[in-house]
């Protein structure tokens, strides 16, 4: 995304949050060396009320109600910050330009291991695992910028935070997803629907995590319909500490060359997202799932890691949404994974083989050691 893209972003979810107020105070995103960018900050026009030509719509000669419009929170400070100098601050590597084609591209490592960024591009990677950035990183005066909700959200928990750990006696919620009249999708192949396949997914893996010294819990053991809020409900009652969702894939479109792993979290506060689907992208929204941003990024890298390992599929990277409903609420760290599409022939077949959905079990009990 280029610097003007970036500030008509915030622009337009601004415009998108309807309000005529002026900002309030700045959120603190803030780094030692940054560049604070400017903000456009526009206000909404009130739109005449178009008139009802249609003789059979009643007359209401009531005046229309006042809609008094909710305030908008502020937009967030855009600030850039130095790689270099984020670097020698946090005593990772430096960062190192790798190559100038197609894209220039630097990598930057710690002990935790290798991130590799292009300038201009959301797209990243870690350890080799695709990742999706919020805000293409930038030159300025000749030197690598990252937006710094990347740096703490994204750099931070991979290269400097002690890597993921798990106690035994642990408690973890498996949710195979859909069931019952709420299918998913279904195989291109021969029409088995989704929600039979995440649920034999999620059979297959409880006694392997159990194994491990997992205590677990499945949202369903059989074809039932279960809300995406009771999911919810039902991982805070049984105190989880972590919450996996399990699916497979089908595009909007029914292209049937999509296909590949990918693994989902809630996007932090501030960052747009990197799917959307038709659903709007409130950057601002705090959600519970927000207080665990860190876990959840680690949580995704290793398991998209571990599965993409085990099964040798596309990478389609760890990604950020915000309209999972049975991540948003979540009170500990959480992912979604999506196995493959159902709708490309060559992954449904894979997807209706024991022997595959076993490889995914394993795998991702093995992310959970
Ligand atoms: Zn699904």
């Amino acid at each position: 995304m280029s610097k003007l893209t970036g500030i008509t972003f915030f622009a337009l979810v601004f415009l998108a949050g309807c309000s005529t107020t002026p900002p309030q105070s700045p959120l603190d995103w803030s780094e030692t060396n940054a560049v604070v960018k400017p903000v456009v900050i526009q206000t909404n026009k009130p739109v005449a009320p178009s008139a009802h030509t249609n003789s059979t719509v009643a007359v209401h000669t009531n005046p229309p109600p006042v809609i008094v419009p909710k305030p908008a929170p502020a937009p967030p400070v855009v600030t850039w910050t130095s790689l270099e100098n984020w670097a020698t601050e946090h005593k990772t590597g430096k960062p190192h330009r790798i190559t100038d084609s197609p894209t220039t591209t630097y990598a930057i490592a710690s002990t935790n291991g290798v991130m590799v960024l292009g300038i201009g591009s959301l797209g990243a990677t870690w350890n080799g695992i695709e990742i999706n950035l919020g805000f293409a990183p930038e030159f300025i005066d000749g030197e690598l910028f990252l937006n710094g909700l990347d740096l703490k959200k994204n750099l931070e928990p991979l290269l400097c935070a002690p890597p993921l750990t798990f106690s035994t006696n642990r408690i973890i919620v498996i949710d195979p997803g859909h069931g019952g009249s709420n299918t998913g999708t279904h195989s291109v192949l021969d029409g088995h629907f989704e929600k039979e396949f995440t649920l034999d997914w999620a059979k297959r893996l409880k006694p392997m995590l159990e194994t491990n010294g997992w205590t677990v819990f499945l949202t369903r053991t059989s074809d039932v319909y279960v809300t995406n809020a009771d999911r919810v409900t039902f991982a805070e009652t049984h105190h989880a500490d972590l919450f996996i969702s399990l699916h497979f894939n089908a595009p909007g479109n029914n292209d049937e060359k999509a296909n590949g792993l990918e693994t989902y979290c809630i996007t932090p506060t501030g960052m747009p997202s990197t799917l959307t689907r038709t659903f709007a992208d409130p950057w601002y929204e705090n959600l519970p799932n927000n207080h665990f941003d860190a876990q959840n990024l680690q949580l995704a890298v290793r398991v998209q890691s571990s599965l993409l390992r085990a099964i040798g599929m596309e990478d389609r990277g760890v990604r950020r949404s915000r309209f999972d409903t049975v991540l948003r609420g979540q009170n500990r760290p959480a992912i979604l994974i999506e196995g493959g599409y159902l709708s490309n022939p060559a992954e449904a077949k894979l997807i209706e083989s024991a022997d595959y959905r076993q490889k995914l079990a394993e795998a991702l009990a093995a992310a959970l050691k």
